[in-house]
């Protein structure tokens, strides 16, 4: 559609396996971990497979799942196998997601010699109690010790997933954790709203009257608390739940560069069960179980489960819906070369709408959502999608 965007490309390694499952969770992991070992020699050779691209990535993501209940020996044998296996730049952004439950200071060590050059630590709270609720199987004293173990081994850039919303959870709770988080000063902060999915047992919990999600307004304002509080603290909010320590001297900010793909459309491959991958305009993904996985490995096959081919007015509604959910917002000049739509001149109305109500702004280049608009992201997108374009 666009043969001047660039294509460089993300890999992202889905390990579907955790010790435990936590009380909101809809990925796809389970807890049986008997197919490690089928596993690993599973996924190399859907790396086999999948390796004949054309694609060069400068991104590598292994996330799930709890990578690190694989230990450390795993990691390096992964990271090993797709090197040799795709075209990943030298230079690439490598990540691993961990639990602090199933990590040490060796297993960091171990991770940074091997070219793990980002750590994604899932805290999600400082506090006994909301880790508890949360079902996660880790303790306060965990997360700070592989924050601080995460530094020892030598990590520049380290990403910490936390998560708000939670039953009963006012705004100083919520602080608190923000507080904790910027103490240690981490290149990263990803901050979730807690989520009810279907199937979880958060969904029985609240099916069941025994606990309450807050309120939408509660919700918007600790939204504003949390982009209030981390951008006095020096971080940049470049997408709806993300922030980046701002870097020293010229540098560019510390993005997550893999995710950035996911929001700009970039192209990406998506290895293990239940993974995606949208070589444009083609979007596929693997089964949603580990059987069928590795049933279609041994026959020799990729473990698609199945494809779609994104129209024209798809790929038109997703580039939206990522450039709102980014602080930079639409980049016009790139809509207009990659759909021939003057975005400014197809939605004046809805724009001039939203900009008198404070939700949407506009410049010469971009055309983005302001924080109290974030907080309508489905329902703005929604108005412009449900527009016609020519
Ligand atoms: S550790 Fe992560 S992937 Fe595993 S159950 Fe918890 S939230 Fe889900």
């Amino acid at each position: 559609m666009n043969p001047n965007r660039s294509q460089l490309a993300g890999l992202y390694i889905h390990i579907p396996f955790c010790a435990e499952k936590c009380l909101y969770c809809d990925f796809y992991s389970i807890t049986d971990l008997t197919n490690t070992g089928p596993f690993l020699a599973a996924l190399e050779r859907e790396m086999g497979m999948a390796g004949r691209t054309t694609l060069t990535f400068d991104t590598l993501y292994i996330g799930g799942g709890t990578p690190s209940v694989l230990g450390a020996a795993a990691i390096e044998h992964i990271i090993a196998a797709a090197f040799i296996h795709f075209d990943i730049r030298p230079e690439a952004e490598v990540t691993v997601e961990v639990n602090p439950a199933t990590v040490s200071l060796e297993d960091f060590r171990r991770y940074h010699q091997s070219g793990v050059n980002r750590l994604n630590i899932g805290i999600q709270s400082f506090q006994e109690e909301n880790l508890l609720f949360l079902g996660r199987i880790h303790s306060r004293e965990e997360a700070l010790s592989s924050i601080d173990w995460a530094r020892q081994a030598g990590f520049d850039n380290i990403g910490l997933d936390l998560i708000y919303g939670l039953p009963e959870q006012d705004e100083s709770c919520w602080l608190y954790d923000l507080d904790q988080a910027v103490q240690f000063n981490p290149e990263h902060l990803s901050c979730y709203i807690l989520t009810r999915e279907s199937g979880t047992p958060l969904d029985r919990e609240l099916m069941a009257g025994r606990i309450r999600l807050p309120t939408d307004e509660n919700l918007r304002k600790l939204f504003k608390t949390t982009v209030d509080h981390l951008t006095n603290h020096g971080y940049l909010h470049y997408e709806v739940s993300n922030f980046a320590r701002q870097a020293e001297y010229d540098s560019e900010p510390w993005v997550s560069r893999h995710n950035s793909k996911y929001w700009s459309h970039a192209p990406y491959i998506g290895l293990g069960p239940s993974a995606h991958s949208y070589p444009e305009p083609e979007r596929h993904w693997n089964h949603h179980s580990i059987e069928k996985y590795l049933q279609d490995i041994r026959h020799g096959k990729l473990p698609i489960a199945e494809k779609e081919k994104l129209t024209r007015e798809q790929i038109i509604m997703e580039a939206i819906y990522l450039g709102f959910r980014t602080t930079h917002g639409i980049d016009l000049a790139d809509f207009e070369r990659r759909f021939e739509i003057d975005f400014s001149k197809t939605f004046r109305e809805t724009i001039e709408e939203y900009k008198r109500n404070k939700l949407l702004k506009v410049t010469k280049t971009h055309c983005a959502l302001t924080t109290k608009g974030m907080v309508m992201l489905d329902s703005i997108t929604a108005e412009f999608t449900s527009q016609d374009w020519p």
